[in-house]
């Protein structure tokens, strides 16, 4: 399948952390949506009994890696490693002994010693508008316990979007988000972020493919970019999922030294920034990061990453009601994006039990994008996905823990 070249996908669609799980939630305190179980097929490592898998990932491997193992170790062919490559990127096989053009004494070696998936998915929810979540737990590691995150399919038109969880919890704390309540425990793996992206290309009928990538789950990507980068660089190769950097969009609160460092990778990501106030007494309220970074050091920034890369820089604004929704706010980010040549996605947020924030009214949204649009800003206000599914990010791992809701089966 293919979806419109050149087009950052932030700019069009709900995904983001603050967007499409903010706004198609229904709070935490709401009931678990009665939709079934649905089990799709998965490779869980065995468990000790704990759920520790027993073996680790192929997928945690960097290419060189794998390659060593193959020849050195396992004494097979180079191309043997580019065997294993397709069968799990392409032909979406989750285990060894489906590879059937490798030896089967090779294959038996490898499933001896690795394993492709590491998780186990808990939850599998589908939207009536065609979205789909996951919600996978990861096996302790080190002194952390099991982590859940949750993963995101959404299909508008011709794209099919995933939007991937990069840490298990989130430590910025903006004070509207679900994913932030208990702070962040660790961050994912290499095979961890790349099993979000597998798992839900085999939700995908076997005639589509994943077509944008956005980095907008639970967790602040650029926290993690030991992990997240090595990650995209398979996401985006044409030995993993071939989809092109320009269809890959990093969201941040605006980690600036990180921005910077997106600047060092040879490929070109699309930045999102999650600036949801255009002041730093206003921002330090909502976003309690920004009292380190600032605005400034944050404009100055995506200043930079727009000089070197050329892209449009996009900016994700949750508007709360009565906080960041006036009409004073609305001239301070119009002053603050002039002459820029960027895009303001407005989020309206959809409240979550338990946090004392709002919705705005449609009067208030409206009035704030006419001030940006009269003043030459590009505006766009998100639509809506997966409003029947907890979809709003960190919810539906709340709701989960808080239930007793056993594995689907199959995992
Ligand atoms: S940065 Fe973290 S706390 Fe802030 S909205 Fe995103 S996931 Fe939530």
């Amino acid at each position: 399948m293919s979806a419109e070249p050149g087009v950052n996908p932030a700019d069009e669609m709900v995904v983001g952390r603050e967007s499409a799980w903010h706004e198609g939630a229904a709070g935490a305190a709401s009931p678990v949506k009665s939709l079934p179980l649905v089990s799709i097929p998965t490779s869980a490592a065995p468990s000790t009994g704990s759920g520790v898998p027993t073996k680790p990932s192929w997928l945690g491997m960097s290419a060189v890696e794998q390659e060593r193992w193959v020849t050195e170790v396992a004494g097979q062919a180079k191309f043997r490693r580019k065997q294993i490559e397709k069968w799990i990127f392409q032909q979406r096989a989750t285990s060894f002994n489906d590879m059937t053009d490798l030896p089967l004494a090779f294959r038996e070696r490898l499933a001896a010693e690795f394993t492709i998936f590491t998780g186990q998915v808990v939850r599998h929810q589908v939207s009536k508008d065609g979205t789909e979540k996951l919600l996978i737990e990861f096996p302790p590691m080190g002194r952390h316990g099991a982590g859940r995150i949750e993963c995101v399919l959404i299909r508008e038109k011709q794209r099919r979007t995933i939007c991937v969880s990069s840490q298990v919890g989130c430590g910025m704390g903006c004070v509207f988000c679900a994913s932030g309540l208990d702070g962040v425990d660790r961050s994912l793996q290499v095979n961890e972020i790349l099993e979000q992206m597998l798992r839900i290309t085999g939700v995908l009928p076997v005639d589509e493919r994943l077509s944008h990538i956005v980095m907008m789950g639970m967790g602040e990507p650029l926290a993690n970019l030991p992990n997240v980068l090595p990650a995209l660089e398979v996401a985006s190769s044409d030995f993993g999922l071939g989809i092109s950097p320009r269809r890959i969009t990093i969201s941040t609160v605006g980690l600036t030294k990180s921005i910077d460092r997106l600047l060092e990778v040879g490929k070109r990501y699309q930045l999102a920034i999650s600036l949801h106030a255009p002041t730093n007494s206003l921002r330090n309220q909502i976003v309690p990061t920004n009292e380190k970074i600032g605005v400034e050091g944050i404009m100055e920034a995506a200043a930079r990453f727009k000089r070197e890369t050329g892209r449009r820089l996009t900016f994700e604004y949750v508007l709360l009601g009565g906080i960041n929704d006036t009409l004073e706010a609305a001239e301070d980010l119009a002053d603050l994006l002039a002459g820029q040549d960027a895009l303001v996605n407005l989020i309206p947020y959809n409240p979550v039990a338990g946090l004392p924030y709002a919705t705005p009214s449609n009067q208030a949204i409206a009035r704030f994008r006419k001030v940006l649009e009269d003043r030459g800003v590009v505006v766009k206000c998100r639509q809506r996905k997966g409003d029947d599914i907890d979809a709003a990010c960190g919810q539906l791992r709340r709701l989960v823990d808080k239930s007793s809701v056993g594995l689907a089966d199959g995992n």
